[in-house]
């Protein structure tokens, strides 16, 4: 089974194409950046060890779709003798509402529910749909599968998804918490499960998804029981830009103070805040961060302890929701990588279960590994997330079992 997967955005197309049956193997991967802006640029590596980076000639989702399609049977860099080989298409998709909870085969309705959900999710959705009818214009015939971020939430109950606010509003206009990074928080909690060597049924796991988005979900026998992101990725943890959870009428002062319009408010507390807003160098990445508060910037420091106390109250609020925890697992870039953020988030919690061993904290590797002491009551784990792998595994088990 040869599956490609796209994950389309405003401005990038990324794409991974996996040989599931050899071994899960990537082929090629890639993206196509700056589309429609100045400098579009193609990033294109393949099993081979073959790589280049250059300019090339995309306006939109089709072309960029188009020039993938074409490096992917090209005569030098190729890896495929024909597009026919490709089996499926599996699409990252942000929002799918309350009608999503699982990967689906992308028919016309379910595309309508992709459109339906635009005015929740404008900066994604509108995308991802763009990147299924690309696809659906480059590779026709191909089956496409949409694979939500949303979807692995749905199981989370009325009385932790709804806000507290005129139930009209989510009769009427959909506004509760949905959750993001799904697919990431489904990936992880399986493959600690799995490390482990317990059945997933009998675990209560809290995932802690540290990027530049970031978020923390409490999962319990294999199914979300709560997320830190809501109606929107701007809720829970302080993230690379966003603000992560504050007091409503911050945003209302801030309106009446400034006249500011929602859409300004909207870029504040999304591209403007977070530690990028507090750390005050004009970075968002922790690693600059870190340096900076290793050389002494107070504010930078500020921004590190900040987000790190979000994660432990977010734990420390699952711990509770979930009535135990067996295994921790932190993920993405700076949850794989942040030795002194994972050691800064569990500092002086070794008394309710966490014994991180420093040694095995420190050490880096790209693997799935334990990272706590062998006697800790609670597991903490590194989990690599791999979101690209989890969608063409999706896909490829949604067409297994269709046919
Ligand atoms: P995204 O959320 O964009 O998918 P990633 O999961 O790749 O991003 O995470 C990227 C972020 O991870 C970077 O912006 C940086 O803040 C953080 N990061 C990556 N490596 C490290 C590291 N060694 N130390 C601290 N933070 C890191």
């Amino acid at each position: 089974m040869i599956v490609l997967v796209i994950n389309a955005g405003s401005s990038s197309v990324k794409f991974t194409l996996f040989d599931i049956d050899n071994n899960k193997q990537v082929l090629a991967n890639g993206l196509i950046e700056r589309i429609g802006i100045e400098g579009t640029s193609m990033k294109y590596s393949n099993h081979k060890g073959e790589k280049f980076q250059q300019p090339v000639p995309v306006k939109n989702p089709t072309d960029a779709v188009k020039v993938i399609a074409e490096y992917l049977v090209d005569a030098k860099y190729g890896v495929l003798s024909n597009l026919s080989a490709i089996n499926a298409i599996g699409h990252r998709i942000v929002h799918g509402m309350e009608k999503i909870s699982k990967p689906v085969l992308l028919t016309k309705e379910a595309k309508d529910i992709v459109r339906e959900c635009f005015s929740l999710s404008p900066l994604h959705n509108p995308h991802n749909l763009a990147g299924i009818e690309a696809c659906e214009a480059v590779l026709p015939g191909v089956p496409n599968v949409g694979v939500f971020d949303t979807a692995f939430h749905a199981t989370m109950q009325p009385h932790v998804y709804l806000y507290a606010i005129p139930y009209k509003w989510y009769t009427d206009e959909h506004i509760r918490r949905y959750g993001f990074h799904g697919t990431s928080h489904e990936y992880v909690s399986k493959a600690a499960a799995a490390f482990d060597g317990r059945p997933l049924k009998d675990l209560r796991i809290i995932t802690c998804h540290l990027g530049n988005g970031a978020s923390v979900s409490a999962v319990k026998g294999g199914e979300c029981q709560d997320t830190s992101m809501g109606l929107t990725p701007l809720e829970g943890l302080i993230m690379g830009t966003r603000s992560g959870d504050l007091d409503p009428a911050v945003v209302l002062h801030i309106m009446k103070l400034t006249g500011k319009s929602p859409q300004e408010l909207d870029t504040l507390l999304n591209k403007e805040s977070g530690v990028l807003g507090i750390g005050g160098i004009g970075s968002s990445d922790l690693r600059d961060i870190e340096e900076a508060a290793g050389k002494g910037n107070k504010q930078c420091e500020t921004a590190l302890k900040m987000f790190a106390y979000r994660v432990r109250k977010y734990i420390g609020a699952y711990i509770a929701s979930l009535g135990g925890l067996d295994i921790l697992v932190f993920t993405a870039g700076a949850g794989e990588n942040s030795s002194t953020l994972r050691a800064g988030i569990l500092e002086g919690l070794e008394g309710i279960g966490f014994k991180l061993c420093p040694k095995k904290n420190s050490e880096r590797s790209s693997e799935i590994r334990a990272i706590s002491k062998d006697d800790s009551p609670i597991k903490i784990l590194v989990v690599p997330t791999n979101e690209e792998l989890a969608i063409a595994e999706f896909t490829t088990e949604l067409l297994k079992n269709k046919a």
